[in-house]
């Protein structure tokens, strides 16, 4: 009930003096982190403001701390459009990049003074305040940069958040000025640890690291469950500073920000040179356990606003900063098991299972061991303590062995003699590192392959998932990926899906889907070479390398044709080079010798090759569409190599022009060579020619065979005339 208006006048006055007390408590015990009265006498406090605001509710402010956790408005998460763009920023991976940067900067500072603000990156994630005459009226996340989401209820329930800027920090007898701030809110990691555990016993699922937890926590849908979160802020930009409040300098407005009552992070310093930079970061990464939030690097700042307007931007981040990232973090844990894994192509890999750890921000439980070799090297046995991290952050990977804490008694670990899949022999190839399993039918590589085949990069036949193909192999009507071809409607549509409808009658697959299964079917076997090789799931050749052997050979014929060239090993009077010039595979660009190996051992596999031919057999397409030839095959089943300078054409032209005459040209000479064309100073080839008996031409007949598209005197597989007088 609202009173005579002096009551109210009074009534006003208390809840103000009020506020401010609150205020400036809130601001001791959740910025300064030094409170100055007992919890029960600050509750006596905010009870009688709570008591003032009801029995005159409109003396409440939006600025009242009895308003931190009011109703969801409408406008929560609406779109909020940032009043400058909220940029991302430059990674530093080392100190290398580090230098690399500080010498940037050197570049355009020259001789003057430069100093530094090193700041710990805070692992959060970023708002942006507004304040209105010195009141907060908006809290907006990043979003993509220029536009965020309103998140300002959320944002009021955090304490250490003023709702009302500290008066000592108003620019001198003048009103507030607009003003927005940046800063990152973050879980602290007891609260992270103890919501995970709240959610644990409440059968929720747990917050992989403080971050996702806290980014969560600002989305909430009820501001009184971010509350709940105990989130907390480091504030660390104005943004336009020197225009709204006449500052200079970083370090000035992270001052100001102080003086406004913001939470500033208290490891900020200021470091006159490049050196002071330098030792700043490397004890970041020292202090970075012990903090009580995690931190992902360091933001190097240079201090002058006047500078920064020099360095400037690029498109997506200011120059005047960077972000010094830390090493990878490792962190210890017991090795539980190492389970084997059965790949597409055969291959055992091991894959330590250990007790979750969170590492470089994500909680990881699993890491590939490579191959027997790997574990060997590490001496990885199960029941170890390990030490595990991210590499480049990414990919968890097992560091070492923490020896002194092995358990007694374990036993190094060894490669099954048996595919843990389908129990058949396994088999590593001499000078390999990686054991196979050499059944051709092992399940586990059997459905890997059709589904490869299947998969939307290679020869993305619509509709054919997992439970189809799983379900056609039970049934015995997909035993390789030439199976796929010979699927017609009535049998799919017939095709027991191992469900009963609720009558008890088997699920078929139906007419249909049946019907649009053959469609897509029959559409993948116009798909171009390149398609093909990479769905034929070859060990290294991934799309990129199945396009470049497309490219190159232009047929799946043409390319077992090259994997037929017998390559010298490399050891004993054979250089790398001199092998790799022999491989007509290998020296293509991009594929190199390891890939060239494993094309031709699968190329050179009989159970492969018929495979090739039941699917070039029932329509795949084998060889990449070419132009209609516009010349008459004339040197169709001839074989050349081009060595040494040609004066006419480059090796290219000749080649092309040969091509186009239905030739095969090949990059290294075998038994197999018809003729070898050299040039001025022919090389190996010419000797190995020789040694061969592979006759030999000189230009001059080559211009002549490709001018006039006669084979050569005495070629024997094309139909030229023999009489014709080509000796050169
Ligand atoms: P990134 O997301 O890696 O491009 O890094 C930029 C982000 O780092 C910013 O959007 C902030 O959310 C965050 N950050 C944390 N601490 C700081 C800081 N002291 N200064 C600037 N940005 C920071
Ligand atoms: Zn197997």
């Amino acid at each position: 009930m609202s009173g005579a208006p002096q009551e109210r006048e009074a009534a006003a006055a208390r809840a103000e003096a009020l506020r401010r007390e609150i205020a400036r408590h809130d601001h001791a015990y959740y910025v300064l982190d030094s409170p100055q009265i007992s919890d029960a006498a600050y509750d006596a406090l905010v009870r009688e403001l709570r008591d003032v605001e009801e029995a005159f509710p409109e003396v409440v402010t939006p600025d009242s701390p009895t308003q931190r956790v009011g109703a969801a408005p409408s406008s929560q998460f609406a779109p909020v459009t940032h009043s400058r763009r909220m940029y991302s920023l430059d990674n530093a991976m080392d100190f290398d990049e580090l230098d690399a940067w500080l010498a940037r900067v050197r570049d355009v500072v020259g001789e003057r003074e430069c100093a530094f603000v090193c700041e710990l990156k805070i692992d959060g994630s970023s708002l942006a305040l507004t304040y209105e005459d010195g009141v907060l009226v908006r809290a907006a996340t990043r979003g993509d940069g220029r536009t965020g989401e309103d998140v300002t209820a959320n944002v009021r329930t955090i304490r250490d958040v003023p709702l009302r800027l500290r008066d000592e920090a108003r620019p001198q007898a003048a009103p507030w000025p607009g003003i927005v701030v940046r800063g990152e809110v973050y879980l602290p990691l007891s609260a992270f640890e103890r919501i995970n555990a709240e959610n644990e016993e409440a059968g929720l699922p747990v917050f992989a690291n403080p971050r996702n937890a806290a980014a969560g926590a600002v989305r909430q849908k009820d501001p009184a469950v971010t509350a709940s979160r105990d989130l907390a802020t480091f504030v660390y930009q104005v943004v336009d500073a020197r225009r709204v409040l006449g500052l200079a300098r970083q370090s000035e407005a992270l001052e100001w920000l102080r003086r406004a009552g913001f939470h500033v992070n208290p490891d900020v310093v200021v470091c006159a040179s490049a050196d002071d930079v330098r030792a700043y970061c490397a004890k970041a990464v020292e202090k970075r356990v012990e903090l009580p939030y995690e931190i992902d690097g360091v933001v190097v700042k240079v201090d002058s606003f006047a500078l920064h307007d020099e360095l400037g931007y690029t498109s997506k981040a200011p120059r005047w900063a960077i972000a010094f990232k830390f090493p990878p973090e490792e962190k210890a844990t017991v090795l539980r098991d190492i389970r084997v894994q059965v790949g597409r192509t055969g291959a055992l890999t091991p894959l330590a299972e250990f007790d979750p750890v969170t590492v470089a921000g994500s909680t990881i439980a699993r890491a590939t061991l490579h191959n027997a070799d790997e574990v060997a090297r590490k001496d990885v046995r199960i029941g170890d303590t390990i030490v595990v991290r991210k590499a480049g952050d990414v990919i968890p990977e097992v560091v070492t062995v923490i020896e002194g804490m092995r358990p007694e008694g374990v036993e190094p670990w060894r490669m099954p003699d048996e595919c843990p899949s389908c129990g058949g022999p396994v088999w590593r190839p001499p000078g390999e590192v990686v054991t196979r399993c050499t059944n051709v039918a092992c399940p586990a590589q059997r459905l890997e392959r059709l589904e490869h085949w299947a998969s939307r990069g290679a020869m993305d036949i619509d509709g054919m998932g997992t439970e189809i193909i799983t379900r056609l192999v039970g049934c015995g009507l997909l035993h390789d990926v030439s199976d796929f071809y010979t699927l017609d409607e009535v049998t799919l549509a017939a095709l027991d899906m191992g469900r009963v409808k609720q009558d008890g009658t088997p699920v078929t697959l139906g007419p249909v889907v049946a019907a649009k299964l053959v469609a897509a079917i029959d559409v993948s076997r116009t798909r171009p070479l390149s398609r093909v090789i990479f769905g034929l799931g070859m060990r290294h050749v991934g799309s990129t390398v199945a396009e470049v052997l497309a490219e190159e050979f232009g047929s799946i014929d043409a390319l077992t044709e090259a994997a037929s060239v017998e390559v010298p090993a490399v050891g004993e009077g054979v250089s790398a080079a001199a092998a790799l010039a022999a491989d007509p595979i290998a020296r293509v660009e991009g594929v190199g010798p390891a890939i060239a190996a494993s094309v031709r051992a699968f190329l050179g596999n009989p159970d492969n090759q018929e495979l090739l031919a039941r699917l070039a057999e029932r329509g795949v397409r084998m060889a990449e569409e070419r132009r209609g030839p516009s010349r008459p095959q004339t040197l169709t089943g001839l074989t050349f190599v081009l060595t040494g300078a040609l004066e006419r054409y480059t090796r290219e032209e000749a080649s092309a022009a040969l091509k186009e005459l239905g030739a095969k040209v090949s990059g290294s000479v075998s038994k197999k060579t018809s003729y070898v064309v050299a040039g001025t100073d022919a090389g190996s080839k010419y000797d190995k020619a020789l040694a061969l008996g592979v006759p030999v031409l000189d230009e001059d007949v080559l211009v002549r065979m490709i001018e006039s598209g006669e084979p050569p005197d005495g070629a024997p597989a094309a139909g030229g005339d023999p009489s014709a007088d080509t000796t050169g």
